[in-house]
């Protein structure tokens, strides 16, 4: 998948500073703001200008950004929901809603700008099996979401009919209020608090929702995850989440996941390790082992005289890189293990073995010059 490039789209190198990007970001917001610019592209690159913004002024999701190319390291788009990332743009507080509207009542403006309620995320996790996480899958979850009332279109009065104009804001949806800014004392407007902002008031509530709007509904969502995918990573779903209670998106379905171990290979992101157990005289004589890879079943020389803890590379039989093109490698560290038991004959031959090999061997020579002074 294509990512924007949300360094070209605020026209800051990738290395900018925190302050760099604030400022690029303030500069353009006012420029595109729709009820500044009147252009028709104004309003297609104001929402670009935030959404950029919203993943580089976030230093968790700029990383993740820098890294898998998306806000939250998943393949399923960049960026979180509005609402996120911004509450520190002017000093604490706020969110999203309020720059909206200190820039353009900052500008004498005051427009129609609807600010959009986002529906609340929900977090889930999925168990996964150790080849499902290394493949890739399709897992189907259900979930009980809120969705906006079928029966009254979401509206909360009866047949999405039964409203009355709103008193205080005479169906506008705004009212003004004085306000302290950065820029000084400004008239902000504000959403009316006694419709919400729809501009009605309901005059007979929808029986099926009682008015809510939203109603709680199992569904069943179809997750794709990827090949690769790690323990404790995030498959965000966007738009799966809960509706909000008035107009508005929904929120997104977060899907953490938790993968079960396999029953002898462990994974360390994209590399693949086992450890082998093999008779020591396997390793001494050498021989031919069949071992489970990622690729199919392999079969591993061991070259004659192998030292216990020799690490052999099998090269891109480990994981997939996620939403990359390579794949990580697979090492297998030879053990040699010693019999269970050691009978009388046998131990008698080990003996003469001992024996006739003598002091052949190099390491454990160099140990013992090496030591020699120390004892
Ligand atoms: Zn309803
Ligand atoms: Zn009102």
């Amino acid at each position: 998948m294509a990512n924007k490039d949300y360094y070209q789209i605020l026209g800051v190198e990738k290395g900018a500073s925190e302050d760099e990007i604030k400022s690029a970001y303030r500069r353009l917001a006012k420029k595109y703001h729709p009820d500044i610019n009147k252009t028709p592209e104004a309003e297609v690159k104001f929402k670009e200008i935030n959404e950029a913004y919203e993943v580089l002024g976030d230093s968790k999701k700029r990383a993740n950004y820098d890294q898998f190319g998306s806000a939250d390291g998943n393949p399923f788009g960049a960026g979180g929901g509005q609402g996120g990332g911004f509450g520190d743009f002017f000093g604490g507080g706020g969110g999203f809603s309020d720059i909206f509207s200190d820039i353009f009542s900052a500008f004498g403006g005051g427009g129609n700008a609807r600010v959009q309620e986002r529906g609340q995320d929900i977090n889930i996790e999925i168990n996964l099996q150790f080849n499902e996480a290394v493949f890739g899958c399709e897992k189907l979850v259900t979930i009980a979401k809120q969705e906006k009332c079928s029966v009254c279109h979401g509206t909360g009065a009866k047949n999405g009919t039964e409203f009355s104009t709103c008193p205080d804001c005479h169906g506008s949806g705004r009212v003004r209020f004085q306000q302290n800014t950065v820029f000084g004392t400004t008239i902000r407007e504000g959403v009316c608090q006694k419709c919400s902002g729809t501009g009605k008031i309901v005059k007979e509530k929808c029986a099926s929702c009682s008015g809510r709007g939203v109603q709680k509904i199992n569904r069943t969502v179809k997750v794709k995850v990827p090949a690769g995918i790690d323990n404790d990573q995030v498959l965000r779903l966007r738009g799966e989440g809960n509706a909000p209670m008035r107009d508005g998106i929904n929120g997104d379905l977060n899907v953490r996941i938790s993968i079960a171990p396999h029953k002898v290979l462990v994974r360390k992101g994209i590399d693949i390790y086992l450890d082998l157990y093999v008779p020591f005289t396997m390793a001494l004589l050498g021989g031919k082992i069949d071992i489970p890879t990622l690729k199919g079943n392999y079969t591993l020389t061991i070259p004659e005289l192998t030292a216990s803890g020799t690490v052999m590379r099998l090269k891109n039989r480990g994981v997939k890189a996620l939403q990359k093109d390579f794949y990580g490698d697979m090492l297998v560290t030879i053990k040699a293990e010693p019999p269970k038991k050691l009978d009388k004959d046998s131990k008698k031959l080990l003996e003469q073995i001992a024996d006739k090999l003598g002091n052949n061997y190099k390491k454990y020579n160099e140990f013992l010059e090496k030591t020699e002074d120390l004892k």
